[in-house]
């Protein structure tokens, strides 16, 4: 399984992340991403892809 991250200082809670992202993930919190369904993961690197700030980590686990 995966385990996606959000460096939550880079993030500019721009949502692309929780747009792209194909099971829900994500989910904007105070203006910040975080990765509220985790298990959910695919490991599909889209969120990465998306991610100006590069915030965000995906770690096979
Ligand atoms: S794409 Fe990056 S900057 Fe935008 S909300 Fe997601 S983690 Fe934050
Ligand atoms: S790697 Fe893919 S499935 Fe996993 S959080 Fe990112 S966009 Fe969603």
């Amino acid at each position: 399984m995966f385990r996606p991250t959000v460096e939550q200082e880079k993030c500019t809670g721009c949502g692309e992340c929780v747009d792209i992202c194909p099971t829900e993930v994500f989910e904007l919190i105070d203006e910040k991403s975080v990765p509220v369904n985790e298990e959910e993961c695919l490991g599909c690197d889209s969120c990465i892809e998306v991610c100006e700030q590069e915030a965000i980590t995906v770690e096979e686990v």
